[in-house]
């Protein structure tokens, strides 16, 4: 690991990447990035890299996993080997497992799973560069894939952290941020229902610094939300243009 820097935060009060503290990390999404999935999605986030691929609502296999009465969401995250300084084993880690799992149930209440009951999505995300943050991104792009593959759902879902470090609560931490700092704060909404579908906390806040990451990564949803709204339209309105 690398040595920690003297100060996460500058005299200025500027990050390490030249950030304000409630700034959030370039973004650009495009949805339908791959052509052989029903849906997809790529998201740059700094220096993050990921895709997302759904396949579904198909037949499912093994057939003892179906539900009678709604679909079933498979989900798999995976790092890609080159995705991270040190060559990362191709093999699926407990963090990779354990990340699979809360994605999948930060997506879950978005979709209307009784529409389509014995079947099943599967979600595939491929980390191809990750810098902090990557289960957020992953949750963003994912959502859109789903909306791509047009999954009926009730609203995106798009993902934030905030956190502290140094003594200043930031947006969107990056790896040595996130590494380096006091707290991390991920969370996943559906803005338009205001409804949370995931919150999770790493490391020490008071209630009151808590609240105030938690409301920096409101606002950090809110401007991602507009992204995704706009990634989907630009795919849409371009095929539109085409078929004309
Ligand atoms: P998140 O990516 O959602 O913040 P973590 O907090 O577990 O999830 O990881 C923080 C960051 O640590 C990742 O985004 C990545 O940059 C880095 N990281 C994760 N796993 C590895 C690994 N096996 N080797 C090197 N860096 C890693």
């Amino acid at each position: 690991m690398s040595r920690k820097p003297e100060k996460l935060i500058d005299k200025k009060g500027l990050r390490l990447d030249g950030r304000k503290p409630d700034e959030l990390r370039p973004i650009k999404i495009e949805a339908g990035a791959l052509s052989n999935a029903d849906g997809s999605a790529y998201i740059e986030q700094g220096k993050n890299k990921i895709l997302a691929a759904v396949y579904g609502p198909k037949e499912v296999h093994p057939k003892h996993l179906a539900l009678q009465d709604r679909m079933v969401i498979r989900c798999r995250y995976h790092m890609a080997p080159f995705s991270v300084q040190e060559r990362k084993s191709p093999a699926p880690s407990r963090r990779e497992i354990e990340l699979s799992k809360v994605i999948r149930e930060s997506l879950e209440p978005s979709i209307f799973l009784e529409y389509y009951p014995r079947t099943i999505i599967d979600v595939f995300i491929e980390v191809l560069q990750a810098d902090g943050g990557t289960r957020c991104a992953s949750i963003t792009a994912a959502s859109i894939a789903l909306a791509d593959a047009g999954i009926p759902m009730r609203d995106l879902v798009v993902a934030c952290a905030a956190g502290k470090v140094d003594d200043t609560i930031v947006l969107d931490l990056m790896d040595t941020e996130d590494k380096m700092g006091t707290a991390d704060v991920p969370l996943a909404l559906m803005p338009n229902l205001k409804a949370l579908t995931l919150l999770q906390m790493d490391g020490i806040l008071t209630s009151k610094e808590f609240e105030s990451a938690v409301n920096l990564a409101l606002e950090g949803c809110k401007k991602i939300y507009t992204l995704q709204k706009e990634a989907l339209r630009t795919k849409y309105v371009n095929m539109k243009e085409v078929e004309e």
